[in-house]
């Protein structure tokens, strides 16, 4: 290979300046911060370093004492953090120094809000980690080289953090990584050992590999005597905080490891801590963050906790030991007895996986439970943040479903608002005598929901409805039927059974008036016959003149319309159309002789059903143009 030493200077990426900006100003006034993402960055290598040396001893380059310095010079204004990690080639230190995460970038930007305290938040779910130096340096130099790379494919990257950055390629000796901050003038005070010990024992005791400081001397060497080689001494624990007894671990100490496995510079929201023995030996720490990441919904997005192999990092995002839909607990597993050569694949089908993943599983859904149940406000700050992903539960996690439901908030009937705060436990403690379903309807929006048509029959009778109007609410109740034995009923599917709760005498009120009202029916049923598969007298209206109904085996409005919003095909349904014979509307509907304008009042009728309940019109101008024919007609019969 030919060494490509030339210099060259290459401009950030464009969103780059603009997020370091943002970065230095939010992040100031928790500066500290940048130790912990160097220090967290150096560690990574590390572990990367000692998984790659697994297939190849050589990369070690006979020097396997992998740890992490910190020194300063106080001459020259530096402080320089250096590990003997996996370092980085010339294309590497490009791709990835050169451009903060770049696919994101743009999306990152977006959702600023310009508020700080919001955007910092944001910052730490982006992770910016090595460009949190700027905050505290206004030049920043990077030496690197691959392990297993020649001494002369060094690379030297440096930038003053405004636009550009400069590469050039250099001998160097050592494998690794070295970061090299040139502080601004009023950050000097980083120069001194003792805070820069303080930094390293808040932030990175727990860091599983040494971190060490020069030995300070305070006596001055003898006459005549050299004075004595400094020393190099670790000033962190240096031991993996997840192998370490619950009971000696502070609270801090857990917060601190979430931020160095999560990127997050928020606390977590809480987290649950084990050891198991017996048939399968691991240690799982489970963090469960207070805000959902900026790309929890990007498909291509990896997520997942770390996987150890005897303290061994074998990888980030291991997905296979969480459920999809717990996709957002961080943290790490170390197995003792998985092989440390695993890869992706052979996670894939791995019976101890499978055991970790359920154990994980339950010891997420539990914490979250005691969540709910001790730190009732703590768990809608969860559910707000992470609500839609659980409801993704149910159809992943079958074993699980009556725990996920147990665990899931709704808006309903019973409260004002927007907030989903009802649980279905709740619910059925509020059933009316008589009632035996949960019952729901799903919309397109809150107030879609809310103000449904078909929520009449419920309002009038004091019955409560869960208003669901997520997306992915449609998924949930396909795969979610029944809580605690009792079934779970759209309000707009299907004959309404009100079992018990019908009054027998409204009932039969109902059918006598079928009878007597036959011809109306059927007139309805002829002009609408290419929409409407029936049409029936209603028991679900008070105050509206018509709605529709699906079967109780076909596919909802609402979801068609969600499929049809993504581009997919819903299979064309004709819904039944329920008339309410005591409105007004319907009444002078029976009366009306002229044959075109009982079919405009028909057309209407159906069209105004469709749109009360959320739906789009197939051909909205002859509705508009029905409409102003029916008003015209009716302010000249008037006027
Ligand atoms: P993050 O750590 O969240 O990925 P950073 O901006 O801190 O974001 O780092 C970006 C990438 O640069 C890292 O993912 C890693 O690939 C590389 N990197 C940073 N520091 C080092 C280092 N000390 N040794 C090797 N690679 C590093």
């Amino acid at each position: 290979m030919t060494v490509d030493a030339h210099k060259e200077t290459l401009e950030f990426k464009a969103e780059v300046s603009q997020v370091l900006d943002l970065v230095i100003r939010s992040l100031y006034s928790n500066k500290e911060i940048f130790l912990r993402e160097l220090v967290s960055n150096a560690s990574d290598a590390a572990e990367k370093l000692r998984f790659e040396a697994l297939t190849d001893e050589g990369l070690y380059e006979n020097a396997g004492d992998l740890r992490i310095r910190i020194e300063v010079d106080k001459d020259a204004g530096t402080l320089t953090v250096t590990d003997n990690g996996i370092g980085m080639s010339r294309a590497e230190v490009v791709d990835t120094i050169g451009s903060i995460a770049s696919s994101g970038t743009r999306r990152f930007l977006e959702n600023l809000t310009g508020d700080q305290a919001k955007d910092s938040r944001l910052i730490g779910q982006f992770g910016v980690g090595f460009y949190s130096a700027f905050i505290v340096a206004d030049r920043v130099t990077l030496t690197s080289r691959r392990a297993g790379l020649a001494p002369e494919h060094g690379v030297r990257w440096e930038s003053d953090g405004r636009g550009a950055y400069t590469l050039e390629t250099l001998e160097r000796a050592e494998r690794g990584t070295s970061v090299t901050l040139h502080l601004k003038e009023d950050e000097k005070e980083l120069l001194e050992p003792w805070r820069l010990r303080t930094i390293v024992g808040k932030f990175s005791d727990h860091i599983a590999l040494p971190v060490e400081m020069l030995k300070e001397t305070y006596e001055e060497p003898k006459e005549g005597e050299e004075a004595p080689a400094p020393e190099w001494e670790q000033v962190n624990r240096g031991t993996a905080l997840w192998m370490r007894n619950k009971a000696d671990i502070t609270e801090a100490e857990y917060q601190d490891f979430y931020k160095h496995v999560s990127h997050d510079f928020e606390e977590p929201l809480a987290y649950v801590h084990n050891r198991v023995e017996g048939a399968s030996e691991y240690v799982s720490l489970l963090y469960v963050p207070k805000r959902a990441p900026w790309d929890l919904w990007d498909r291509d997005q990896k997520h997942g906790v770390k996987l150890f192999v005897r303290r061994v990092f074998i990888m980030d995002e291991a997905d296979r030991l969480m459920p999809h839909y717990l996709r957002f607990v961080k943290g790490v597993v170390d197995s003792d007895d998985l092989p440390l050569n695993v890869s992706r694949e052979i996670l894939q089908h791995n019976k101890k996986i499978d055991t970790i993943r359920q154990a994980n599983t339950k010891r997420v859904l539990g914490l979250l439970e005691a969540l709910a149940e001790g730190e009732p406000e703590k768990y809608q700050t969860f559910w707000d943040a992470f609500g839609k992903v659980m409801k993704e539960g149910p159809a992943e996690d079958h074993a699980n479903t009556e725990r996920l439901a147990g665990l899931m908030r709704f808006s309903s009937t019973a409260a004002e608002g927007t907030e989903q705060t009802q649980t279905l436990d709740g619910y059925i403690e509020r059933m009316k005598e008589g009632q035996d379903k949960v019952y729901y309807i799903t919309a397109d929006s809150p107030a879609a929901a809310r103000h449904s048509p078909h929520l009449e029959v419920f309002g009038k009778k004091g019955v409560e409805v869960l208003l669901l109007s997520d997306r992915v609410d449609e998924w949930l109740v396909s795969h979610l039927t029944e809580y605690k034995g009792k079934h779970l009923q759209s309000v707009t599917k299907g004959d309404l059974d009100l079992g018990a709760l019908a009054d027998q005498e409204e009932k039969e009120q109902k059918e006598k008036a079928a009878e007597a009202h036959a011809s109306l029916l059927t007139r309805l049923k002829t002009t609408l016959a290419e929409r409407v598969s029936e049409v029936k007298v209603s028991t679900r209206l008070v105050d509206s003149p018509a709605c529709l109904v699906v079967g109780a085996y076909d596919m909802s409005a609402n979801l068609a319309r969600v499929l049809k919003a993504v581009g997919q095909d819903a299979p064309k349904t004709q819904p039944t159309l329920e008339v309410n014979l005591d409105h007004p509307l319907v009444k002078r509907l029976e009366a009306e002789s002229v044959g075109s304008r009982f079919d405009d009042l028909a057309l209407v009728l159906f069209d105004q059903a469709q749109l009360a309940e959320g739906g789009q019109l197939d051909d909205p101008a002859a509705f508009v143009g029905r409409l102003n024919k029916l008003m015209l007609g009716m302010m000249l019969a008037g006027g």
